[in-house]
């Protein structure tokens, strides 16, 4: 068999980064396995018009090299659109765009290996080496399964960028009945029955809850064909992300410096407080939302439409007598700050209640370093394994914070993995970027712990089962 020098299991936009980083370079014997059939990129919700949340540069590559082939310009020159986007004046590409641009890059790589489910990853021994143990002394084997039986790749590095998967509330898993009930991941195919089905309640506090809202409120009326439209969110108000530029210094490599030298309970803390960093809603959303409920007000028509924030879907379940017998769903509505409860029915539900990574069942035990909650343990240059040959791609927002699932910093953290395979620098890696300093210039280390205030000392907090998981954005 074969040995590849690196293998990237999960072909997402992380992943998909890395293979076209590793495409250029001579040291790099590379393969990239990934179940789905080709790329795609959250399909469900590439609702038109909608855009990326970073700029252009934040593509699969030009944020590590800006001369390669593989960067969303030369896509656009490739397809004769450069000027189209230059004229447009905006840095935010569509969603459908991107995606575009994604599937262009893949048809390009011949690296990639569609249609490839990975099922086992073990160690076996090293032929090429006469001992044991020790960097050198063994290979991962990985099993995949194809339609047409079962592969086997060996590898002395692999990459995990399994992504994430779509996550239901307790409280509307598996609530069955005649109406849609979906996640948002599955928005598109499913509109055209949510719009018809007469009512529809969005459940989540994020950018997709709001563009799934902002997207029914067109058919949102009391006429033929029209819909009551519902937006339930947990979060105290209908927030919005931040984006000042001070903060966005915090995508930075010397604020993940600071971030993982944090005591990992202080960690879970500050990652539960920055949620609003990328977890809310687009500003300009915010406002398009209102204006257009402001307008179909103004021009004297009811707008069926109710927004419930502070407030939690606790329960669910189906009335088929309901609707005059047509059926529907009866959630348990219970607002935070008041303690109280209400019904609230309706004809159809879209969970916008995001995604959660969890470590993959494929990894044999004991090969990665997990935490005491059995989260991937991350250390500073992605490595997961004593020997500094497993690397995640994303799945490392508990210890590294709000870098691990943007777009805009993919390229860093890949420049950072071909580093750590190939004993180089293929990509300079840029150490500080911010104007700011995280931390206390001229300080010595001291313990955290005795570092703090009693009164302002950090507890750890109390953790549901959910919070296990490893939450994306969204
Ligand atoms: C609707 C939406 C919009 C977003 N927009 C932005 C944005 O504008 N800016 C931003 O910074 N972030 C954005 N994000 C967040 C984030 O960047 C994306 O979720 C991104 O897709 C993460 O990429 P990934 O490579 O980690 O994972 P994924 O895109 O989830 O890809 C993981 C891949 O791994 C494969 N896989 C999993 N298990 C196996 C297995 N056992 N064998 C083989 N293959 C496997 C899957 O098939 C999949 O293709 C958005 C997220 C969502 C949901």
């Amino acid at each position: 068999m074969k040995t590849y020098d690196l293998l990237g299991i999960g072909v997402g936009p992380f992943g998909l980064g890395l293979a076209a980083l590793a495409d250029p370079l001579d040291d790099v014997d590379a393969v990239f396995l990934d179940q789905r059939d080709g790329f795609s990129w959250h399909a469900g919700m590439l609702i038109e018009g909608t855009t990326l949340q970073v700029p252009f540069l934040a593509d699969l590559v030009t944020m590590a090299d800006p001369t390669s082939r593989y960067s969303f310009l030369a896509w656009l020159k490739a397809t004769g659109r450069l000027y189209q986007f230059y004229i447009r004046e905006s840095f935010y590409p569509l969603r459908a765009e991107y995606d575009q641009y994604c599937r262009w890059v893949a048809e390009q790589l011949p690296t990639l290996r569609w249609g490839r489910r990975v099922t086992g990853v073990v160690r076996v021994p090293d032929p090429a080496v006469t001992s044991t143990g020790g960097d050198g002394g063994y290979l991962f084997e990985v099993t995949a399964e194809t339609s047409q039986g079962v592969e086997k790749y060996c590898a002395k590095h692999l990459v995990l960028g399994t992504g994430t998967q779509p996550r239901l509330p307790a409280a509307l898993n598996e609530l069955g009945g005649a109406g849609p009930v979906v996640h948002t991941s599955e928005y598109l195919p499913n509109r055209a029955e949510l719009a018809a089905s007469g009512s529809v309640t969005v459940v989540g506090s994020g950018q997709s809850a709001a563009e799934v809202y902002r997207d029914l409120l067109d058919g949102c009326g009391t006429g033929p064909g029209e819909h009551q439209l519902t937006w339930v969110t947990r979060s105290p108000r209908f927030f919005p992300m931040e984006y000042t530029k001070l903060t966005l210094e915090m995508t930075s490599p010397e604020y993940t410096d600071h971030y993982v030298s944090l005591p990992i309970e202080q960690r879970d803390v500050l990652g539960r407080e920055q949620r609003n960093l990328y977890k809310g809603i687009s500003g300009d959303l915010i406002d398009d939302i209102y204006d257009t409920l402001y307008r179909k007000s103004a021009l004297g028509a009811e707008v069926p439409t109710t927004l419930l924030s502070d407030t939690e879907v606790i329960a669910s379940r189906y009335d088929a007598a309901g609707a005059g017998g047509a059926g529907e769903y009866v959630l348990t509505l219970r607002h935070a700050q008041l303690g109280t409860t209400a019904e609230h029915r309706t004809r159809a539900v879209v969970a916008a209640t995001g995604y959660a990574g969890a470590v993959p069942g494929f990894l044999a035990p004991g090969l990665v370093n997990l935490d005491g909650r059995g989260r991937y343990a991350v250390t500073r240059d992605y490595a997961v394994d004593a020997d500094r040959r497993i690397h995640v791609a994303g799945g490392e927002e508990h210890t590294h914070g709000v870098t691990a699932p943007d777009l805009g910093f993919g390229a860093w953290r890949n420049s950072v993995i071909l580093a750590g395979v190939t004993g180089r620098e293929p990509y300079p890696v840029e150490r500080r970027i911010a104007f700011q300093q995280f931390g206390l210039p001229g300080s010595s280390r001291v313990e955290p712990e005795s570092q703090i205030e009693p009164e302002s000392r950090v507890e750890p907090v109390a953790t549901s089962p959910q919070d296990n998981k490893m939450e994306a954005a969204r």
